[in-house]
């Protein structure tokens, strides 16, 4: 079965072929894995089929990304804003992906909302924000990755899918399903993986490379916020952790080194709702992780200036991190019953 309507995929399918200058992919700011997949794995197909083709992203992505094909295309709109400018002001089609409002943009904002091309929006976020021509959304589906995958198949750039763009979707599919972990109950996931593993990727590699990159120092780094920066609410199924700015430094931070601490509890018997708070230099970033039906995007909605999906959320918080740990414990008691409903 065809994830999105076929008419919708003949609307983006055209916006494409009337380019006849470059498209401009774009990702969220501080970009993860499916992000990342998502407009590498679509740049390489587009560029397969002889398109011209940038990729502008709002800021860098972790290191762990770094192997990926056509990563180092990618613009850095917060190092390179005049070259970033130059590039949207030389397309007339801009292609969104993996986000669903403006404000995931950051500083960069402004940029796509002045862009004066055709703009279409691909995401599985809920509630897709309506800044582009055309938007194709499903929310059911495991990753934007996954979601471009089966589009393109059913486009006549299906052709153009090589072992290099293969591996970029799988690696976005994968690393927003945790490794096949959560987000992972619709079976077209894994019929969209075993498609992708005919095209011959390989997958022990993919995931060596995203997952057993990290410093020494980041190991420490853990072991040292499970010990001291997190606290076990057993009687709201919840855990927190925190990671001070002094933290960063005394374990030489690099961008991405934070990445999975949050799922971290959920292996404690009996935690459903985890959360963890990096400090920054201006705000708090908050994310959280459920398993079930507790909808963590509820609550970073509503208190934490983000979103995000039921089981994996984000938000900011701009206040000091003591304040932040004190506002999370106060609204425990609120999700109280919501959260005894996914303890199985
Ligand atoms: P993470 O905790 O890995 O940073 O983010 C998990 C998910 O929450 C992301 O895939 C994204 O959907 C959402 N998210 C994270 N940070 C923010 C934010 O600041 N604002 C919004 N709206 N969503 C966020
Ligand atoms: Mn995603």
């Amino acid at each position: 079965m065809e994830r999105v309507d076929l008419e919708l995929i003949n609307r983006f399918g055209e916006l494409i072929k009337t380019s006849t200058k470059f498209i401009v992919i774009v990702p969220h700011m501080n970009p993860d894995g499916d992000a990342m997949g998502s407009i590498l794995g679509l740049w390489r197909v587009l560029k397969n089929s002889g398109l011209k083709v940038k990729m502008v992203s709002p800021t860098k992505y972790p290191e762990f990304y770094h192997w990926m094909d056509g990563h180092d295309e990618v613009i850095i709109f917060s190092h390179h804003p005049k070259q970033s400018a130059r590039a949207f002001d030389e397309s007339d089609l801009m292609i969104c992906m993996d986000f669903n409002q403006l404000s995931r943009l950051g500083e960069m904002k402004s940029l796509v909302e002045n862009f004066k091309g055709k703009k279409v929006l691909i995401d599985h976020h809920p509630y897709p924000g309506n800044f582009t021509d055309l938007v194709i959304s499903d929310v059911t589906c495991s990753s934007t990755a996954e979601l471009i995958f089966s589009i393109l198949q059913a486009t006549e750039f299906a052709p153009f899918i090589d072992r290099n763009a293969a591996t970029s979707f799988f690696t976005g599919i994968m690393t927003d399903t945790g490794s096949f972990d959560f987000n992972v109950s619709d079976p077209r996931t894994f019929e969209a993986v075993a498609q992708l593993t005919r095209m011959g990727i390989d997958q022990l590699d993919i995931h060596s490379k995203v997952y057993d990159n990290y410093s020494a120092d980041r190991m420490r780094l853990l072991g040292f916020c499970l010990s001291n920066r997190m606290t076990v609410y057993p009687e709201y199924h919840a855990a927190s952790m925190y990671i001070t700015l002094e933290d960063q430094k005394a374990f030489n931070f690099i961008t991405g080194d934070n990445e999975g601490f949050v799922n971290m509890p959920l292996s404690i018997k009996g935690i459903v709702f985890s959360a963890l708070f990096t400090e920054k230099d201006k705000y708090i970033k908050a994310s959280f992780r459920s398993k079930g039906e507790f909808a963590v995007n509820e609550v970073s909605e509503k208190y934490f200036n983000g979103g995000g999906h039921r089981n994996a959320a984000g938000g900011e918080f701009y206040s000091s991190l003591h304040e932040t740990l004190i506002q999370f414990e106060n609204l425990l008691p609120e999700f109280e019953e919501k959260i005894k409903q996914s303890v199985k």
